[in-house]
């Protein structure tokens, strides 16, 4: 059963979403490079130009993965929230934590899978308006609360993006986008010579649900569960930037959280004793989010334009790895 199949292992389920090809990528004469058959293999096309003649590109060489679902660019938001985060929203109301990660180079879609916009809004507001929905119909008093926290990690340093100096109290679901929304225009984005608006920083959506349950006695207990939601910073590497030294360092930092979380994610996996969560502000933050019985997905992100072949290479063969662990 579908249900079973996170809920007792430390397995993390990967996914691949390709955005739609951007108006810019088209202009410059981009090609699709990626290609997704049996809604979970992908087959990627290097292709060889000459210069910046790209109607003279060749097909050079395939690559080919398979995860547990890859999505087409028409998969709506409500789609990849179902397959990919609902059932952690579900392991939540068990007192199961849960996180989803999305990974990729800036531009890739982190950000409109993670929050999306007012139309068509994200796996954060999605699964925040579900877990009210799911909450109203079982909790047995009809008190419940839900406690949010969107923190961002910048140059290994935390930041509250809400600002109120605690976790937030929500009483209800209306409000969410607007709240996330400004919260995520607090974050630190700086110009770089990739992106104008490439963000340095990853955020972190942690909802915390607090509700009553009848135990098999019959009484009333309470049960807490956490869910964190996490937009990684653009894992495009720093030097292929060509940044100054402050962007280095930078860089480091953002490779030092991504490290962290690749370590820690490793160590549990292999059952050992030692998880280096201390490494990273990151993997701090995610200690009790990480591994033992909690759920963990991750999510990739790429473009299909051949003008962003190597990092979607690079995005791919990570997600590979975390895959197998
Ligand atoms: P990232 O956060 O990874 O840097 P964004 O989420 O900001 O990337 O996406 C870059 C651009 O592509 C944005 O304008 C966004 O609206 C658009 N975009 C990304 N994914 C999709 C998608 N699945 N459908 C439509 N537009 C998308
Ligand atoms: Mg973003």
């Amino acid at each position: 059963q579908d249900s079973n199949k996170v809920n007792n292992s430390s397995r993390i389920l990967v996914f691949v979403r390709l955005r739609p090809m951007a108006k810019k990528e088209k202009e410059a004469g981009s090609r699709c490079c990626i290609r997704i058959v049996n809604r979970k293999d992908i087959y990627l096309t290097e292709f060889a130009s000459s210069g910046n003649d790209y109607l003279r590109l060749k097909r050079l060489r395939g690559r080919h993965f398979t995860f547990d679902a890859a999505f087409p660019d028409s998969t709506t938001q409500q789609e990849v929230y179902s397959k990919t985060t609902a059932e952690l929203v579900e392991g939540v109301l068990q007192g199961r934590n849960g996180s989803v990660f999305c990974y990729g180079a800036t531009g890739a879609g982190k950000t409109y899978t993670m929050l999306g916009t007012v139309e068509n809004p994200g796996v954060m507001v999605l699964a925040i308006k579900d877990l009210f929905t799911m909450m109203r119909q079982r909790s047995y008093d009809g008190n419940h609360a839900v406690h949010l926290s969107y923190l961002e990690v910048y140059n290994e340093t935390v930041r509250d993006l809400l600002s109120p100096g605690r976790p937030l109290v929500l009483r209800e679901d209306k409000q969410v986008m607007s709240l996330l929304q400004q919260g995520n225009q607090n974050r630190t984005t700086e110009p770089t010579r990739v992106n104008e608006t490439s963000s340095r920083s990853h955020a972190i959506l942690q909802v915390v649900a607090e509700y009553q349950v009848r135990d098999s006695a019959m009484s009333v207990v309470n049960q807490v569960g956490k869910l964190s939601l996490i937009d990684l910073a653009g894992s495009e590497r720093a030097l292929a930037t060509d940044q100054r030294t402050l962007r280095s360092i930078e860089g480091a930092n953002i490779n030092r959280s991504l490290l962290a979380l690749s370590s820690c994610i490793n160590a549990l996996v292999e059952g050992k004793k030692h998880i280096p969560y201390r490494n990273s502000k990151l993997t701090q933050l995610l200690k009790d989010s990480l591994g033992g019985t909690c759920n963990t997905v991750m999510i990739a992100n790429v473009s299909p334009s051949n003008l962003s072949f190597g990092e979607t290479q690079n995005t791919l063969h990570w997600a590979d790895r975390a895959k197998q662990i």
